[in-house]
């Protein structure tokens, strides 16, 4: 992997805000699509290369019909090449919903009085993760509100709690964290916990839309949102994920400008970031969002493609605020993980079911209700190797380290083979007798047409979990 920190290596200081809108703006305004110069620009992400800006902007500038579809090609064999078959696999787990930002979007925002406020107890994050445990899960996110009530302690005693729970076979052996960005001494606490990426969006790159959409609290501080995965990398947190909430502001800009916080990084901490999401506003608890900057499906699909051929090596999330119609669809586009089986409700993994969505104990609409069960299912239908690993983490291969890896052999040497080994715990644990047969068949038949590079070692291990044993990994 070769990755261009070009000019930002030398105008980037650490912990400095980075966005100049007038630059942004300029690039796509000057960037000029030609068809021979969106050909160059998909066969140098081909080769595993970071676009530039300027390059980033001439695909999103594209509008010819065929070229789109050129680029979307492209993206899928980046995709495919990169990540090969696997999709990772994790769910999301709602902490607390209090918050003292009024963020417009979101059913949390301190002036709804709507939300019904809760924050788990001990017990109930213990039913919870228990409850995902029993369905599967090995990765969770957890996520918390903005409020002096989650102090980093909160955050890390929390994280602490879930690693303790056993569900039968289950553990959980990998927690991200989204919540509010933290000082460095906050983030030292967390990470102390033992997590695994913490995860800031800054929602908007656009100074005056993020103004108008956090009316108060401590989030309407842009350039303290801004530079929070900074001082997270300060704290050594070297596994951050970014995002933009799209909707709010011109879609092209916010490509972009992601784009320029992966600069970023890799200027200042010679490292880029773990993941990309990319949500799309969705109906929430007293919603107040003009809707002049949605994103149609057509725009959301060839900016995740354009996303995926940007910044080949980093990771993409979609979640399950997509339909499943548009989250399959796009994910053949660039994605690498998904969340499954998603309940955000408090206590709504334990207690409530998923038939009972309430807008009013939730921070927004969730549009794929279906079971981390049907999900699997049908990633092993469409041929994907669904996968609950979390191997780089435990073994050290994050941040810096993570990026001196050669990202193609990482396919066959360790993603590949990490998915063959956690689906077939969960075969072996979790699944109906068809969808253990369907699994097993297709790992085989992938072994056999040679997707990994460690084959004898692969089927090894596989009997090993075949005969109990759990927890194996590359
Ligand atoms: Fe609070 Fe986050 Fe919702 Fe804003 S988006 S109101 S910070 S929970
Ligand atoms: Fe992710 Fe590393 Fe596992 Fe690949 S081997 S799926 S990069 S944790």
């Amino acid at each position: 992997m070769i990755y261009h920190p070009e000019q930002y290596a030398i105008k980037d200081e650490r912990m400095k805000p980075f966005i100049d809108c007038e630059e942004i703006h300029s690039f796509l305004k000057n960037a000029k699509p030609s068809k021979e110069r969106i050909r160059e620009i998909i066969a140098k992400s081909h080769a595993k290369n970071r676009l530039s800006l300027e390059e980033t902007a001439c695909l999103l500038n594209t509008e010819d019909a065929d070229l789109i579809e050129e680029i979307k090609q492209g993206a899928k064999s980046l995709k495919e090449e990169v990540y090969g078959e696997r999709i990772v696999l994790f769910a999301p787990l709602y902490i607390g919903n209090l918050c003292t930002n009024d963020c417009q979007y979101c059913g949390f925002r301190v002036t709804n009085k709507k939300q019904k406020r809760t924050t788990l107890d001990t017990e109930q994050i213990r039913n919870e993760v228990k409850a995902l445990q029993d369905t599967g899960h090995k990765r969770l996110i957890l996520v918390y509100g903005d409020h002096p009530k989650y102090t980093p302690e909160f955050i890390a005693d929390s994280v602490r709690e879930v690693y303790k729970v056993k569900s039968g076979k289950g553990e959980i052996r990998r927690v991200n964290i989204n919540a509010a960005p933290l000082s460095i001494e906050g983030f030292k606490t967390v990470k102390a916990s033992g997590i695994g990426t913490y995860q800031i969006f800054q929602e908007t790159y656009h100074p005056e839309t993020y103004s108008k959409v956090h009316l108060t609290g401590r989030k309407s501080d842009f350039e303290n949102r801004l530079t929070a995965l900074d001082r997270a990398q300060e704290a050594g947190i070297d596994d951050v994920g970014i995002g933009v909430l799209f909707g709010l502001y011109d879609w092209k800009y916010e490509v972009l400008a992601l784009v320029r916080h992966v600069n970023h990084f890799e200027a200042a901490y010679n490292v880029g970031p773990h993941t990309i999401s990319f949500p799309r506003i969705q109906n929430a608890s007293e919603l107040n969002i003009e809707n002049k900057y949605f994103v149609s499906d057509a725009d959301f699909i060839k900016l995740v493609a354009i996303l995926r051929l940007s910044v080949p090596y980093t990771g993409m999330i979609l979640t399950a605020r997509e339909p499943a119609a548009i989250r399959d669809e796009i994910m053949s586009f660039g994605v690498s993980q998904i969340d499954g089986g998603t309940n955000i409700q408090p206590e709504g993994y334990s207690s409530k079911g998923r038939d009972n969505q309430d807008l009013d104990s939730e921070q927004f609409e969730i549009m794929d209700t279906r079971s981390l069960a049907q999900i699997i299912n049908e990633l092993i239908e469409n041929d994907y190797l669904p996968s609950f690993c979390t191997a780089c983490y435990r073994l050290g291969r994050t941040g810096e380290h993570f990026m001196e890896f050669s990202v193609p052999g990482f396919i066959k040497r360790f993603c590949g083979p990490n998915a063959m080994l956690t689906l077939a715990e969960y075969l072996e644990d979790y699944a109906s007798p068809e969808v253990k047969e369907k699994g097993y068949k297709s790992i085989y038949k992938k072994i056999e047409n040679g997707i990994i590079a460690n084959k004898e070692a692969v089927l090894e291990r596989l009997d090993k979990i075949k005969n109990g044993e759990r927890d194996l990994y590359f």
